[in-house]
């Protein structure tokens, strides 16, 4: 018999991939379809739902194409998604009724500000694990409901909301289910991470009908199997789970303390809590891990908004260097940033400061400082407010990390990794297959299927390419983190007045 794959198919912001893997997770192929983004007003973000189906069909169909397997050796195919992006539509016909908003979509502040006024902001952070934003899925469809007159249609159950993955295992599995998956669910601010279930207290502050949700199954389960018109072929459709969530699963972070951080435009960073859902005292998310078997397992997030990003704006806007990956030599051309910090903070600070009038602030120059030492203070950057993100945690659960896994495309920077793995005193390991999310995705679907006997059969699957050990001495990293710290309460409140 020949060898069975797993496919993932990742519906991203920018584009929609499938990636095919052989069971020991090796990638036989992949491709991307990207797809416009609209912008009908400042601040407001949307995609067109038949461009997110019509890309995410033609990468799947692409990729098993150039993997060369046949569709029969398919054995499962799991599902990992943009988060929070917000769908409604006509359970008869299954159209849209309007774009789907997207998760960067600001449209729905004014709504979060009402709830915070109506003195909801606790209650919203107890029962959900998120701080309440415009960000997250429910203000989005309370929107849609008011905006669109549909409050007596969705009543009558006339009308499907769904994230991302909903959308797609409605389109594209048999028998058409309404569903989405815990983490999923996690990120809508309607669902009760205690009770794993949607909370009549959280609907009724937000005006949504209970009848317009889907059914929240586990993150690695069975839903159905994939419409025969796509691959000739009814293939189990067998997981769904949010990105970053598939990734902490990609990276095998399976136990409690077990960290990974994705380096990104943004930086995204998750802890495994396990069963114990940890309120955080400094700001960041509780949220979701996966669910499966039925039981919950919880992880803490948070997120540095400018990390590739602080790159890119050395290369696009200071034009002090013209490719990303040119930043690492030019940092090791010096033997240190001369006393230079740079706090990234262009839109404001999040977790653990959480000041969105602290602005970008260079300090510390001399003059003797070069271009060279503004593009490590730059790359520094990104791995102290990483630093600062797994502090909190630690501190919130008291789980002391040993070791922090890391994916995306700032990872490919040597300097950077090595320069996190000093100032945080853990080892930094970069695994093999990059495509965490997509893996992760693809490892779910296969422990839902049997293809996997265990949680720590998945893991197996997961390896190590390189480690980075921490090689600063202790007196040094204190002194370093002293002057980070000096600099970002310099940048602080500096936009407010
Ligand atoms: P996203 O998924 O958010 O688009 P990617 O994982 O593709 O992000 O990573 C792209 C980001 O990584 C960009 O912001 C870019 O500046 C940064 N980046 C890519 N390569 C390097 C490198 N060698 N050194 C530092 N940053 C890099």
């Amino acid at each position: 018999m020949a060898q069975k794959v797993l496919v993932a198919l990742d519906q991203g912001t920018t584009s929609s991939r499938a990636v095919v893997f052989d069971t020991a997770g090796h990638m036989l192929a992949a491709h991307g379809v990207e797809f416009p983004q609209i912008f009908p007003k400042p601040g407001w973000v949307e995609h067109d739902p038949h461009d997110i189906l019509d890309t995410q069909t033609t990468a799947l169909r692409q990729a098993v194409k150039l993997s060369g397997v046949d569709v029969a050796d398919i054995a499962a195919i799991g599902i990992t998604n943009q988060r929070e992006t917000t769908l409604l539509w006509d359970r008869e016909t299954g159209e849209c009724v309007h774009n789907a908003i997207v998760w960067q979509c600001r449209r729905t502040a004014h709504y979060v500000e009402k709830l915070m006024a109506q003195g909801y902001g606790d209650k919203i952070r107890e029962k959900t694990g998120l701080v309440p934003d415009a960000y997250f899925s429910g203000t989005k469809l309370a929107w849609l409901l008011d905006r669109l007159d549909l409050h007596e249609r969705a009543e009558r159950g006339e009308l499907c909301f769904g994230t991302v993955d909903s959308f797609l295992a409605w389109h594209l599995v048999t028998g058409r289910p309404h569903v989405t998956d815990a983490t999923n669910a996690g990120r809508t601010m309607l669902f009760n991470l205690k009770t794993q279930g949607w909370d009549d207290e959280l609907l009724a502050m937000m005006d949504i009908p209970r009848a317009c949700l889907p059914q929240v199954v586990d993150t690695a389960q069975v839903i159905g199997t994939l419409d025969p018109a796509i691959l000739g072929r009814p293939i189990p459709v067998a997981a769904m789970a949010g990105d970053q969530h598939a990734s902490l699963f990609g990276q095998a972070c399976l136990h409690p303390g077990m960290v990974k951080n994705t380096y990104g435009t943004g930086c995204f960073m998750l802890m495994n809590t396990g069963e114990e859902l940890v309120s955080s005292r400094s700001g960041l998310l509780s949220t979701m891990a996966w669910r499966i078997g039925g039981k919950p397992t919880y992880a803490l997030e948070g997120s540095v908004f400018m990390g590739g990003a602080t790159i890119q704006w050395l290369r696009d806007e200071m034009k002090l260097i013209s490719t990303a990956a040119e930043s690492e030599g030019m940092a090791k051309s010096v033997k240190d940033t001369g006393g230079v910090y740079l706090v990234p903070a262009f839109t404001g600070l999040g977790a653990p400061w959480w000041d969105m009038y602290s602005r970008g602030t260079l300090i510390g120059m001399t003059r003797g400082t070069g271009r060279a030492h503004v593009v490590r203070a730059a790359l520094e950057a990104i791995a102290y407010q990483s630093a600062d993100l797994m502090d909190a945690m630690a501190k919130d659960c008291g789980h002391a990390p040993t070791q922090l896994q890391v994916d995306g495309g700032a990872s490919a920077n040597g300097f950077l990794m090595q320069f996190q793995a000093d100032i945080m005193g853990v080892n930094v390991v970069r695994p093999r297959v990059m495509e965490t999310t997509a893996l992760g995705a693809a490892l779910l679907a296969g422990l839902a299927t049997g293809v996997y006997g265990s949680l720590e059969e998945t893991a197996a699957v997961w390896q190590r390419d390189l480690t980075f050990e921490p090689q600063m001495e202790d007196y040094h990293r204190a002194q370093l983190l002293a002057g980070w710290h000096k600099a970002v309460e310099r940048s602080l409140r500096w936009a407010k007045e």
